[in-house]
């Protein structure tokens, strides 16, 4: 009986975090942002690709983005609230086509989410200020972080930083 007990215990607990673990993207993604539009706000704001990218999560085609070949010092903002993202100093090749970074400007500019969206569990990464949709970060990127933010260019915009 006891075992029983045990038993029962185990299963209805792994019942609670399973759907601990299920409910959890879903809060996050109502999650409220500091700037918030509705889709017919953001459909004028944005171009079709930005918003195809920042509030549909698409992704951009690789080798097509106008940051990707990018190197002058300057912010990567957000296209979307202008948040600053990325500094170009953390910028790298990665071969992949799209702008890569090993560290966003602050661990708070970002928000990173499990996504297990299209058979391969990612985790993406999205603006913390409108929530908008970025790109995807991986394990595999350089020292120092080991990190590789790969982001869409069309969901940021470069500021140079002023010439002296
Ligand atoms: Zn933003």
């Amino acid at each position: 009986m006891r075992i029983f007990t045990n038993l029962l215990v185990a299963v209805v607990a792994i019942g609670l975090l399973g759907c601990i673990s299920v409910a959890a993207p879903a809060q996050k993604a109502q999650q409220k942002y500091e700037i918030t539009h509705t889709l017919a706000e953001w459909h004028k704001l944005l171009s079709p690709q930005a918003f195809y990218v920042l509030r549909e999560s698409g992704t951009e085609r690789s080798f097509t983005g106008k940051l990707l070949d990018v190197h002058d010092k300057g912010t990567f903002v957000c296209a979307g609230c202008g948040q600053k993202l990325f500094r170009s100093e953390t910028k790298f090749e990665s071969g992949t086509g799209w702008p890569s970074f090993y560290a966003p400007i602050k661990a708070k500019a970002v928000d990173q989410i499990e996504d297990d969206s299209d058979g391969m569990v990612r985790t993406e990464v999205k603006c913390s200020k409108c929530g908008g949709h970025l790109g995807h970060v991986f394990d595999d990127g350089p020292k120092p972080t080991g990190l590789r933010y790969c982001m869409n260019s069309v969901a940021m915009k470069f500021t140079p930083d002023a010439k002296k």
